[in-house]
């Protein structure tokens, strides 16, 4: 595996939650990212605790809703991988659409297949100081 991404690419870090998985979604959700021209460079199934949990959602423990999004995250299995290809941290952002289903544009990834601001289906890495950071805490062997 190579640890450094070709020039002008990035990675990302993506989580298909709970949620997506519990509901048979994760094929789905892939094929939209490899349609977009993304390329899956790891991907695994897993069941996560409470301090992998809290070490990827550290800006947000303490916050109000950090209870139940801790109890979500861990509630089942959920994938995680890492995409890479042009601009992937944006791109993905893009497909995935905004935090609350509701409010998500439709033909996004929560815009079509939520309506939670909670249970949300997928994470993406928001800059590439977390795509780094996240991709750290996921897949360790990526990271040089
Ligand atoms: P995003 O996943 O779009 O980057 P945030 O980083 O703001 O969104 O929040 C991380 C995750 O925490 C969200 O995807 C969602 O699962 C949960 N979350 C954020 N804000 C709220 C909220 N006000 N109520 C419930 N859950 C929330
Ligand atoms: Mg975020």
């Amino acid at each position: 595996m190579t640890d450094v991404p070709a020039p002008g690419i990035e990675r990302t870090l993506v989580l298909v939650k709970p949620d997506a998985v519990a509901r048979g979604l994760t094929g789905a959700i892939l094929a939209r990212y490899e349609q977009k021209g993304l390329r899956v460079l790891a991907l695994e199934l897993r069941s996560i605790d409470r301090g992998l949990a809290a070490r990827h959602y550290a800006e947000h423990v303490g916050r109000p809703y950090y209870p139940g999004l801790e109890d979500f995250i861990v509630s089942g299995p959920l994938v995680c991988l890492v995409l890479e290809g042009e601009r992937a941290i944006a791109a993905v952002r893009s497909l995935n659409g905004a935090t609350d289903g509701v409010e998500a544009v439709p033909g996004s990834i929560r815009g079509d297949f939520g309506t939670s601001k909670s249970l949300n289906l997928v994470h993406a890495s928001d800059s590439p100081e977390s795509s780094r950071r996240e991709i750290g805490i996921w897949f360790p062997h990526l990271v040089a």
